[in-house]
């Protein structure tokens, strides 16, 4: 089936691109060139990539202090990151992995942007959460070399990478696209596109339920440590939110009730929303539920 056909056809990554630093692009870089594919990695503001080298310093010298790495071969993944805040960089990557705000305006500009400068048959994915990959499609000019590969937080922890093929993404692209998310030592899985795909209709009802409870009263530190000391799971619901970014949650949340308004609807307004008013966006500026000094 599938699966032979894609090995059969998948062409090797051997240069990368990440647009946008944050959370995600830093972690997909860092990834990527520790799996020994180099990676452009573009932002639109300095700040942002010295964020984003930062990141993966500490990651690889964790790695260091803990014995896994050499300290040589350290300073050559952090070599071959290489920042940019245009796309001179950028035009040799076999793969760009576009991992701007959750916002389908600006990411529709940058994935337009990107194709025009990459080879002909480079290939582009969006890491988005919740945006459906054909709307995005409509903005490149090859969608045949256009799909989702989204990764999860922290992108160095979690094993799995969803690639979602969209109505025009080629066999090829998407046999090429799982094995570089191999090739960086991760699980990908093949999904259909939907709002959300297949992790995050499941994750953005939970974070709803979340919601509904606090609204009934609960604690959410009670939530928290029921959900995870108790229940087992790594963490519960609100230090969840703090770290994936109270605004990357409500807009993906956006695109969730859009996508799916007979289960998503909320009559209230939720404590994502208030909270990414009260610009309390979690552990990207060190205050959300918590407080990360
Ligand atoms: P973030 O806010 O940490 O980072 C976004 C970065 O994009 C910022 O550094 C910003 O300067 C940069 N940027 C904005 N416009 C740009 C442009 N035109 N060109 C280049 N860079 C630009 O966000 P994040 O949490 O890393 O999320 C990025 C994407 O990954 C979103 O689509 C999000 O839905 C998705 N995602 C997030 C998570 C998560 O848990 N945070 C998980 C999976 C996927």
């Amino acid at each position: 089936g599938l699966a032979k056909k894609a090995t059969k056809s998948a062409k090797d990554t051997k240069q990368a691109a990440v647009l946008g630093a944050g959370i995600m692009g830093g972690g997909i870089a860092y990834q990527s060139a520790s799996r020994g594919v180099p990676a452009v990695m573009k932002d639109i503001n300095q700040p942002a990539l010295d964020l984003g080298l930062n990141e993966a310093a500490k990651l690889l010298g964790a790695q260091v202090s803990r014995g896994r790495m050499k300290a040589d071969k350290m300073a050559a993944v952090l070599n071959s990151i290489v920042p940019s805040l245009d796309y001179t960089a950028v035009k040799h990557a076999d793969v760009v992995v576009e991992a701007v705000v959750e916002n389908p305006k600006v990411k529709g500009i940058v994935l337009a942007e990107v194709e025009s400068h990459v080879a002909e048959d480079a290939i582009v994915t969006s890491n988005t959460s919740t945006i459906s990959i054909d709307l995005l499609a409509q903005s490149v000019k090859r969608p045949e070399n256009f799909c989702g590969m989204h990764f999860f937080n922290p992108v160095h922890k979690m094993p799995l990478v969803e690639i979602i093929r969209g109505a025009k993404t080629s066999d090829e692209t998407i046999a090429s696209v799982v094995a570089y998310a191999a090739k960086m030592g991760k699980t990908p899985i093949v999904v259909n596109d939907c709002p959300g795909f297949l992790v995050n209709r499941v994750l953005f009802p939970y974070f709803a339920g979340f919601n509904l409870l606090l609204k009934d009263g609960a604690d959410f530190q009670q939530i928290d440590k029921v959900m995870s000391k108790q229940f087992g799971w790594p963490m519960g619901p609100a230090y969840l939110l703090d770290v994936v970014g109270m605004d990357t949650a409500h807009h993906g949340n956006d695109t969730m009730v859009e996508g799916f308004p007979e289960r998503m609807k909320f009559d209230f307004k939720s404590a994502v929303d208030i909270m990414y008013q009260a610009d309390r966006l979690g552990q990207k500026n060190s205050k959300g539920f918590y407080q990360y000094a």
